[in-house]
């Protein structure tokens, strides 16, 4: 079978997951090139991957960053400023597969752009699904693109609906780790410190999912992540603890069949998945050892405990933007807490709080979502400010 080489655009190259795509990517240059990198200031990493890769483009956000990679840079690396140099890249560029990869918000006009060039994505920005999963995924029917999940869950779940129909699914059960925070009371979270939030138990991520990860915001951003994906409501889809990481999700069918997919927990997998689909990429792995595992143990997640998972509940169905506005408020409330100008259990009111202070927009169109998130931002950075 004649293999065509995919070209690649890598959106956040210098985060976690950008690094271990192309660590992959390094292993396989029968199978691909580079044709974009993007960072948003991390210039000394993105000179070296550069350097490395040999792409046609670099993107950087910072001015600095710009003139530096200008001035070291072979000439063959065109070198951009900025989000509006990436979008059009995106939209014209010779590219047949764009990892989203960038953390937060700001990865949702690039993934737009990307639709809109009519190209592949091999998504691991949930926030830009969180945002604005209507738009993402109707631009993508109507551009005839496809939106493969990066994800260890939703990966997990796509894997389970090879060859399966949409109408036989019957429920689909998304798997958590639970955080570093399961076993602890709820009245010793005044005391969490960032260095402790930061230690999750099994993967390895970037400061901001990994905060995600320990209030259980992360399991209900995947939550939205898999409604808009899947196509499937929200009373379909259950969340169960299951602090191995063993099972990554399953799928329930209508025959009562239940179908899983396993394996160490290594973000490799999933990348690999996405970045090879519709193949499997040959990769040398570390073999899942069920027998070392011993048990496999699952409980129901509690949302008194965690309340982001039923905000997330809540936000879904509220629609008009709100899932919207409960990412943007994320996004400043865990960054305060990052910064250590607000505690642990802050997060979880000024969440609230920057809800109903906020406006919602019926059938929000891009700009809606635009203004939406910049407004959130600007009322829970003032909360922060009144504490
Ligand atoms: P990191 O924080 O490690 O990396 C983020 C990347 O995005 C960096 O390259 C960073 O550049 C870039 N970036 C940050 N802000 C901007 C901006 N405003 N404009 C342009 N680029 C920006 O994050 P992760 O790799 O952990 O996560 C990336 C995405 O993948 C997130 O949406 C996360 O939820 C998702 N994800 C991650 C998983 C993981 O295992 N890490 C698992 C599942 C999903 P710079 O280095 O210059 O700051
Ligand atoms: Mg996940």
């Amino acid at each position: 079978m004649l293999k065509i080489k995919k070209k690649l655009a890598i959106l956040g190259s210098t985060g976690s997951i950008g690094k271990q795509a192309l660590s992959i990517i390094k292993t396989k240059p029968d199978l691909f090139s580079v044709f974009l990198l993007s960072c948003n200031s991390n210039y000394m990493l993105i000179l070296e991957q550069a350097n490395q890769f040999s792409p046609k483009h670099v993107v950087v956000n910072t001015m600095e960053g710009y003139r530096f990679l200008k001035k070291e840079l072979p000439g063959s690396i065109r070198v951009s400023f900025g989000l509006d140099s990436l979008c059009d890249l995106l939209k014209d560029g010779d590219i047949n597969l764009v990892l989203s990869a960038i953390m937060g918000s700001a990865g949702l006009m690039p993934t737009v752009a990307a639709i809109l060039g009519k190209k592949n994505i091999a998504i691991a920005n949930k926030e830009s699904l969180v945002v604005a999963g209507e738009l993402i995924m109707g631009l993508a029917k109507k551009h005839n693109v496809s939106i493969l999940p990066v994800d260890s869950e939703h990966s997990a779940i796509f894997q389970c609906l090879v060859g399966e129909k949409h109408d036989k699914i019957n429920r689909l059960i998304l798997t958590a780790s639970g955080g570093p925070f399961l076993k602890k009371p709820k009245h010793k979270f005044k005391d969490i410190t960032v260095k402790e939030a930061l230690k999750h138990p099994n993967w390895s991520m970037g400061n901001k999912i990994t905060i995600d990860s320990a209030t259980l915001m992360n399991k209900g951003f995947e939550l939205i992540e898999a409604f808009w994906l899947f196509g499937l409501s929200e009373k379909k889809i259950d969340i169960i603890i299951h602090p191995e990481s063993i099972i990554h999700s399953l799928v329930e069918f209508v025959d009562g069949s239940v179908k899983a997919q396993l394996g160490v927990p290594d973000m490799t997998i999933p990348i690999l998945y996405a970045l090879g689909f519709p193949s499997r990429i040959n990769y040398p792995f570390k073999p899942l050892n069920l027998v070392d595992c011993n048990r496999l143990n699952f409980s129901k997640p509690d949302k008194k405990k965690f309340p982001h998972l039923q905000l997330a509940y809540n936000c879904l169905e509220k629609g008009r933007g709100a899932t919207c506005v409960l990412n943007a408020a994320n996004e400043v409330a865990v960054d305060a807490f990052l910064k250590q100008n607000i505690s642990f259990l802050n997060m979880f009111n000024l969440i609230e709080m920057s809800l109903e202070k906020s406006i919602f927009v019926n059938n929000p169109k891009l700009e809606d979502y635009l203004y939406l998130d910049s407004e959130t931002r600007k009322i829970t950075s003032e909360l922060i400010s009144k504490l």
